[in-house]
């Protein structure tokens, strides 16, 4: 926790994937090239958790088991920091593709993983591409059977490929057929009776940062924390142009070379801990 206004302390996350996982890099990089791509994350990863540890922040980093199959050492050197470890899934494919079964074996693959990899149970998920929606509801029930405590994958906005508009944008306990689970939204701002994205990510890196500053002071104030995540991609301006042009190019590439620069911004006003932090324990 750090800043002047460190009375609430808001969740900060990072789903610790590949550049060439991003949804908007499927056409060009396909599952099936993965393995040749070249491998940047760990050196990103690095780079933000000395960026956190100059500050004295935690966050959680929700790695995708894709990559912590490849290098459990990475999730090792995160968790030994201090910070908190989540699940982004197996593939990166959206809960809707994957269907109840595979998003379940995705689910369970991805936690043994991880608890492996540190020696400690995994508490909390966040589901690729925010692709747990109204038509995922189901995701709740699985993630809550398989042993997770709470889920931070609901973006409660209108976008053209997730989103769950009519969603709570403060965090909320979920019913599911195996008992309650804590959902803690991803960050918005309302406005003219809309939810604007807010929350990081590309917004972050399109939008003026007084955005992202207005949510958080609006939704500290009315009592609630949000719910901020980046990749560790978007830190990485030297990372082989895959895409050449398009909308998709611009949402990936736009602003890489800022982002830290954001983000530490960020760090100096607003109060920041992991998400788990916000999810107190069963008793
Ligand atoms: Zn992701």
């Amino acid at each position: 926790m750090t800043g002047p206004d460190a009375k609430i302390a808001n969740g900060l996350s990072f789903d610790v994937e590949e550049y060439f996982h991003a949804l908007n890099l499927r056409p060009v990089a396909p599952a099936e090239t993965w393995e040749r791509q070249e491998r940047r994350v760990a050196a990103t990863t690095r780079a933000i958790v000395e960026a956190l540890a100059a500050r004295d922040v935690t966050a959680t980093f929700y790695f995708l088991g894709w990559v912590a199959k490849r290098d459990p050492a990475l999730v090792k050197e995160v968790a030994a920091a201090g910070h908190e470890i989540g699940s982004h899934g197996m593939s990166h494919r959206m809960a809707g593709e994957l269907g109840p079964d595979a998003f379940r074996d995705e689910a369970r693959e991805s936690k043994a993983i991880l608890e492996d990899a540190i020696g400690a149970p995994i508490r909390g998920f966040r589901a690729s591409t925010f692709s747990v929606t109204e038509a995922t509801r189901w995701a709740f029930d699985v993630l809550r059977e398989e042993g997770y405590e709470y889920d931070s994958s609901v973006f409660p906005v209108r976008h053209d490929r997730y989103g769950w508009p009519s969603f709570s944008r403060v965090p909320i306990e979920v019913e599911t057929v195996a008992g309650p689970l804590l959902e803690l939204p991803m960050l918005t701002l309302r406005r003219f009776g809309v939810n604007l994205p807010a929350a990081g990510g590309g917004y972050l890196r399109l939008l003026p940062l007084g955005l992202v500053h207005r949510a958080l002071r609006e939704m500290n104030a009315a009592g609630h924390p949000g719910v901020v995540y980046l990749h560790p991609w978007e830190f990485d301006p030297g990372q082989p142009r895959l895409l050449k042009g398009g909308l998709g190019a611009f949402r990936h590439y736009f602003g890489l070379d800022r982002t830290m620069g954001k983000l530490e911004r960020l760090l100096d006003r607003h109060a920041f801990g992991t998400v788990g932090a916000l999810a107190p324990a069963p008793a």
